[in-house]
């Protein structure tokens, strides 16, 4: 479930990163919601659902294993259109940029629903809408494991958690669901649980989850229901108030009151339930494994193939960004700096150099400003191949400084290194900027980064270029 419910003013979940920031700037008048849902039990139930696999499922997901658990089983509670936009998502002027985590991970495509273009499915985070969810990226998660891709499947096993786990976190009662945490996180273990199968095709076990994820809620209801009955609210009566209203007076002081007089036994019951959907993980994703018996190992990328997606940012899908990349706002409380799908018009000036579009970079702060691949359409590397990279760019008044690099990042995503080009610093027209490297050792993923910044001119990019060469 997001932090704030869909049905309340739209406030979509934060970065962590991000509410540190406004931690520190603007908590004082901006009065951060003090109820939130489930947060920290999405990470730590994923976590403990991965360690509940046999040995050779635990090291077959293993180099998406931790942002699994951080990251991918947000996905849901991530995919919102104000990210990248002014005013941390409300459009409240005194806030800075959200970061565009949405299109940097391609969140929309994983979820199967993209909020800007309104295009896919959106599934509500509460039965019986997160049951069909959990089957639906069930499927998906076999069909990439199948087809050898692995971090493709890891994301949509976070979407598929995600969906179990609202579903036992009571968000069809509000006032439990926003109050249902177990604050020791560490607690939450399957206890030496052995996954089981839950079918022999991907349809039947696609078919025994749904019915798997229903029970869920069913037993979640059932242990916590003799709880809630002693505060004179019957759990059939909570439902009842709930489904007309997010957040009905009676259910609100009744989760209070249980909650005074009976801490740990509330608490218990939410540790309860988390185990339980912990269980219910495991099985899901030791079955999508079992289903995909062959692993297919990732083949090694072919040399001499520009393996830059859409590298003359030609496609796009209609969300003002190119098909494959994504805005990096490296200072979010920048208010000038503008990133654009440059489209040719009908001037005699046309800074395209190939097609109809390229990708500018205008006005950028001290702090930079940059086009960068997505992870989805990151290059996968290994330790010790060659790569030559380019990218043909076009300047106009610039100042400050302006680059092309190829970043290099480990399985969990963090830069290991960075081969960058000369930096350009006086006007050119379409000019070729190129630059080679060497895999590092602990290197697994390769983006390409077309950066400026402390710049007051414009800058445009075409024709990237990726290539592993021959060695
Ligand atoms: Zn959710």
């Amino acid at each position: 479930m997001p932090k704030n419910n869909r049905h309340t003013a739209y406030r979509p979940r934060l970065p962590l990163l991000f509410l540190r920031i406004l931690a520190t700037t603007a908590t004082a008048w901006l009065g951060l919601a003090p109820a939130f849902g489930w947060g920290g039990e999405h990470n730590r139930i994923t976590a403990a659902a991965v360690e509940a696999l046999p040995a050779g499922q635990r090291a077959a997901i293993a180099p998406e294993a931790a942002i699994l658990a951080r990251l991918y089983c947000e996905f849901p509670d991530l995919n919102w259109p104000c990210y990248g936009e002014w005013g941390g998502g409300n459009a409240d002027p005194r806030l800075p940029r959200f970061p565009d985590t949405r299109r940097e991970w391609d969140i929309s495509f994983y979820c199967g629903w993209d909020p800007v273009l309104q295009k896919g499915k959106s599934y509500p985070h509460r039965a019986p809408e997160s049951v069909e969810a959990a089957a639906v990226h069930f499927g998906k998660t076999v069909e990439a494991l199948r087809a050898g891709r692995l971090a493709d499947a890891a994301r949509f096993v976070g979407v598929m958690f995600h969906y179990i786990q609202d579903s036992s976190s009571f968000p069809h009662i509000q006032p439990i669901h926003r109050a249902f945490h177990a604050t020791k996180l560490d607690a939450i273990r399957t206890g030496g649980y052995e996954p089981q199968q839950l079918g022999n095709t991907p349809a039947e076990a696609a078919a025994v989850l749904t019915a798997r994820v229903r029970k869920l809620v069913d037993w979640t209801e059932q242990r916590l229901a003799p709880l809630l009955a002693e505060t004179g609210v019957s759990l059939d009566e909570a439902k009842r108030l709930t489904s007309k209203e997010l957040l009905p007076a009676a259910v609100t002081r009744a989760v209070v009151k249980l909650r005074a007089e009976k801490p740990a036994d509330y608490e218990a019951a939410a540790l309860d339930c988390a185990n339980e959907c912990a269980r219910l993980c495991a099985d899901a994703l030791h079955s999508a494994f079992a289903l995909a018996p062959s692993l297919a190992a990732a083949k090694p990328n072919p040399t001499n193939t520009n393996l830059a997606f859409n590298s003359s940012f030609e496609s796009g899908d209609g969300d003002r960004a190119p098909e494959g990349w994504c805005v990096g706002w490296l200072d979010p409380n920048d208010r000038a700096g503008r990133a654009e799908w440059y489209r040719a018009g009908t001037h005699w000036d046309k800074p395209v150099r190939t097609g109809k579009r390229s990708a500018m970079l205008l006005w950028s702060p001290q702090k930079g400003l940059e086009w960068r691949q997505t992870w989805r359409r990151a290059v996968p590397v290994n330790a010790g191949e060659t790569y030559r990279a380019a990218v043909w760019i076009k300047t106009r008044a610039i100042t400050g400084s302006t680059w092309f690099a190829m970043q290099f990042y480990d399985t969990a995503y963090e830069p290991v290194s960075n081969a960058k080009n000369e930096v350009v610093k006086t006007d050119c027209d379409w000019k070729k900027l190129s630059l080679e490297a060497t895999v590092p050792s602990n290197a697994h993923w390769l983006r390409a980064i077309l950066h400026t910044e402390a710049n007051s001119g414009a800058v445009w990019f075409d024709d990237v270029e990726i290539i592993r060469t021959a060695r």
